[in-house]
């Protein structure tokens, strides 16, 4: 779960019993709440808000049976973690608990409760290009801005190790923004990330026809200019490896993602992947340890009747667990 780059022996050694030796995942990605304030084209979480939210104390339960089963990694994202008031006291009672803590933010709220992150050891923010921003996200850039602006400030005081990153999915609008985007995370002091828009089925065609990755050519410079950038050290995370198969829209790798990352819901469904939502089963009511055990067979089918996809963090991470070495290299984030 760590780069060669910043390479920590003992989280390697922790991720590499839990994941090879005990075959289980580590890292815990969780909604952990139900809401979000954007409505991003093309994001089907919004869509289909609902439900009630857990209460602290049931994610606190989720958390302890968590680090029981050995998850070394508390990932909190969809819908929008920064709703929930409490965040910080879960992300604090996460690293009383000895986990990683890191939290995926559409940036709304970013510049009034960042002073509360201290607790979130890795911190991501997405920002889908400059110029396309608005069309994209449907909030201003400048806002978006100055909040991010305020959070490099801000873990600079509190003296956090990890750089902030900026998450940006490639679509058929954004393209012409992406060199100013590495641009601006080196000026800023930030990483950046990149992966393709996942067309969700969910979402309806006219929104793809729209904003999908149609012309095919200037995708494929787009994303060559990128692997250039990170040839000359522009701050991109991603792998040489990974930033090919994007280009190439190829998705021949074994993926290993089910067995690295649990995806869990606001109402505790376990789900093998963001695509394949098949409930597995239920995690505040059955534990982690039972659910896991239960769904061998579910997972296996699933993962061997994928067509497959481009998330980065499946991608890359399953790269990293076939021990690719430019990727153990130069892949550089969670
Ligand atoms: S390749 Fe398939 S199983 Fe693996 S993470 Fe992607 S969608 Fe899920």
């Amino acid at each position: 779960m760590i780069t060669m780059s910043r390479f920590d022996p003992i989280l390697a050694s922790k991720a590499l019993w839990q994941i090879r030796i005990k075959k289980r995942p580590f890292v815990l990605s969780h909604a952990v709440n139900a809401k979000c304030n954007m409505r991003c084209k093309f994001c089907e979480y919004w869509r289909k808000e609902s439900g009630k939210e857990p209460t602290r104390d049931e994610i606190f339960r989720l958390l302890d049976d968590a680090k029981e089963f050995g998850i070394g990694v508390y990932n909190a994202w969809t819908t929008e973690p920064l709703l929930r008031k409490d965040l910080p006291l879960i992300m604090a009672h996460a690293k009383k608990l000895g986990l990683i803590t890191s939290m995926v933010t559409n940036g709304k709220l970013l510049y009034d409760r960042v002073e509360e992150l201290e607790n979130v050891d890795y911190l991501s923010v997405s920002v889908d290009g400059t110029e396309s921003y608005k069309e994209i996200r449907r909030m201003d850039f400048e806002t978006l801005l100055k909040g991010l602006k305020k959070a490099i400030e801000v873990r600079k005081l509190q003296k956090q190790k990890n750089p902030i990153l900026m998450n940006c999915v490639l679509t058929g609008i954004n393209l012409d923004d992406i060199e100013t985007l590495i641009l601006l995370a080196e000026k800023l002091g930030v990483k950046v990330s990149f992966e393709p828009v996942h067309e969700f089925p969910g979402i309806n065609k006219e929104i793809w026809e729209e904003i999908g990755i149609r012309d095919k050519d200037k995708f494929r410079n787009t994303v060559d200019r990128i692997i250039e950038m990170k040839e000359h050290g522009y701050p991109i995370i991603n792998s040489k490896t990974y930033l090919r198969l994007v280009r190439d829209e190829k998705m021949d790798y074994k993926c290993r993602a089910s067995g690295i990352i649990i995806n869990v819901t606001h109402d505790g469904t376990a789900e093998t992947c963001r695509v394949h939502q098949e409930p597995l089963g239920n995690v505040m009511k059955d534990g982690f340890e039972k659910v896991w055990k239960d769904s061998a067979q579910k997972r296996k089918e699933i993962v061997e009747n994928c067509e497959g996809c481009l998330f980065f963090g499946y991608t890359e991470n399953s790269l990293m667990q076939s021990f690719n070495p430019e990727v153990l290299m130069h892949y550089e984030w969670m």
